[in-house]
């Protein structure tokens, strides 16, 4: 009898032609994921299986249930098919269990001499006859014990939800501006979910803005890392553009032109990366700088398409969602970022694209967007082991 955790993937992507390759993508995810803690992995006919975990295995489901693609997963004894084993494992798992149950059999290998309805009614009667603590109620039992025959035999007691999604590395890749805030390593999330492999740039602007609010960046991109795998992440200088910006140009338009640099670079260093989106935490008139003017504004310097998944979002909703994958608390710690040092008193909140180009004029745009590339510090940020 082996205990072993059993990874089942989301059933949609399993039917087209593109199954082996996302099969391989996850299977990759996987064995990332509990390499460090000595796991083996092993896929069979639409199951991921998960070996040698031995005291880990609490730890490895917290892992797995983080990687994109997983749709659930089981603590599972593993036998063979032979029916004292089963029956053995069946006792074993309900020894300790009170209240109601039933047995739930899939017989996935067809020439199994019993089918599911037999598997049922005998299991239920061994587990009965062993633990006199237990009721039989095929409704709505308290416990369910689920045996799938398939290479080997399989049973477990409990289905635990995963994030679903697609595999990270089945859709191309995408670079998420991440600023210390909320909104963006949510935004990473939600298309880090559709399958898209994630890098990021951070602009900092040291000495505005302290080592401490650089860490949390770090810190959030290995958060993001958890569900994504590793992120590469381009640090970026940008006081320079910011005191330029802010000697040059009018005051209240100062926020729009630094957005319109940020996007700028970013565009720049996709395209330079490989990367075919770029992917904000935007949402619609959460500040002045995303009103519907601002942001043709800001899209305007870019060429490639620009993915905003939280357009629609309330705050709320996007502080919830920070809340669930693990984000928030490191989200609102108090350190500066560079966009609140030089945030105008008065923003404008209808700019007109012709009125940036006109104090873009006053700027060797071209000349600080390069200097700017050329300081880039890339880091590859890995999952934080918080967990
Ligand atoms: P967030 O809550 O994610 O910090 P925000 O509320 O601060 O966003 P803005 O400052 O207008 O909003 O930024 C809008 C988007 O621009 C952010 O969601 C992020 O994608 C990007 N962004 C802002 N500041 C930075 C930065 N310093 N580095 C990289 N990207 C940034
Ligand atoms: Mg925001």
């Amino acid at each position: 009898m082996q205990q072993v955790l059993l990874v089942r993937m989301g059933e949609i992507f399993l039917k087209g032609d593109n199954r082996p390759q996302f099969i391989s993508a996850l299977v990759k995810r996987v064995r990332y994921a509990v390499k460090p803690l000595g796991g083996r992995v092993e896929s069979v006919q639409g199951r991921i299986f998960v070996h040698d975990l031995g005291e880990n295995a609490g730890l490895a489901e917290r892992r797995v249930s983080r990687i994109f693609g997983v749709h659930s997963l089981s603590h599972a004894l593993e036998v063979e098919k032979e029916m004292p084993l089963i029956e053995e494992a069946a006792r074993e798992l309900s020894k300790d269990l009170t209240g109601s149950f039933r047995v739930s059999a899939r017989r996935a290998d067809k020439r199994f001499p019993l089918d599911s309805m037999q598997l049922n009614a005998l299991l239920g009667g061994v587990v009965l006859e062993s633990n006199p603590a237990l009721t039989v109620d095929v409704k709505q039992p308290e416990h369910t014990l689920t045996v799938e025959i398939r290479e080997k035999a399989y049973l477990h007691m409990k289905k635990i939800p995963a994030v679903g999604g697609m595999p990270v590395g089945t859709d191309g890749k995408a670079l998420l501006l991440l600023s210390g805030g909320i909104d963006s390593p949510v935004a990473g999330y939600q298309i880090a979910k559709r399958g898209v492999e994630l890098s990021a740039i951070h602009y900092h602007s040291f000495p505005f803005t302290s080592e401490q609010a650089k860490q949390k960046v770090l810190d959030l991109a290995a958060i993001l890392a958890e569900y994504t795998g590793p992120i590469l992440l381009h640090v970026v200088p940008f006081t320079r553009i910011q005191q330029e910006i802010y000697d040059k140009c009018p005051e209240s338009q100062t926020t729009i032109l630094m957005r319109r640099f940020m996007m700028r670079i970013a565009d720049r260093v996709a395209k330079e990366n490989g990367c075919e989106a770029l992917v904000t935490g935007e949402s619609i008139g959460q500040v002045a700088s995303q009103t519907l003017q601002s942001l043709l504004c800001t899209n305007a310097v870019c060429s490639l398409p620009v993915f905003r998944p939280l357009i629609g979002a309330d705050k709320t909703e996007i502080m919830d969602q920070a809340q669930r994958i693990g984000s928030y608390a490191t989200s609102i710690l108090p350190f500066e970022d560079c966009c609140t040092i030089f945030t105008p008193r008065h923003p404008v909140t209808r700019p007109r694209l012709e009125m940036m180009e006109e104090s873009e004029a006053k700027l060797d745009v071209e000349t600080l967007v390069e200097e700017a590339i050329r300081g880039i510090e890339t880091l590859r940020i890995r999952a934080a082991l918080r967990n």
